[in-house]
């Protein structure tokens, strides 16, 4: 069995601001990141599916220790973000400053940016090397 959508496509979609995904040809799940099975249903006929990067802060976390080597990012906020089309997903908040971002921020729409959609993040000591991550910033 094959991945429909490997992490490094995604990756490279992701540097180029677009959200991809995988919809399950047998139960409509939609899903992303990219799995080999249907978390739903088990099945494993997928088909990709572009995302719209669109959806509603449903909790975060303020990090204020970056992992090994990437101590220059923080203070960060990391948001869950339920996207329209269903999945949830994290990403970095970027609109608001970390020091005193509050609870008031669950429930806001936010979106991917056309232009900041998504940062690469070098690896850290632990990491098999660079990865994307949504950015995320609140709808106007
Ligand atoms: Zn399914």
């Amino acid at each position: 069995m094959e991945y429909t959508l490997t992490f490094d496509e995604y990756n490279r979609a992701l540097k180029k601001n677009r959200l991809l995904g995988l919809t399950c040809t047998k139960c409509s799940a939609v899903i992303t990141p990219p799995v080999m099975i249907c978390p739903a249903c088990g099945a494993g006929d997928l088909e990709v599916k572009e995302l719209s990067g669109r959806g509603v802060i449903q909790t975060f976390t303020v990090n204020f220790v970056a992992p090994l080597g990437r101590e220059s990012e923080a203070p960060y906020t990391v948001v869950m973000v339920e996207l329209d089309e269903g999945p949830w997903i994290m990403g970095n908040l970027v609109d608001v400053d970390p020091a005193v971002v509050n609870m008031d921020i669950i429930g806001k729409r936010v979106r991917m940016g056309e232009t900041i959609g998504a940062r690469v993040f070098p690896g850290d000591a632990y990491s098999a090397g660079d990865a994307c991550r949504p950015l995320f910033q609140f709808e106007k």
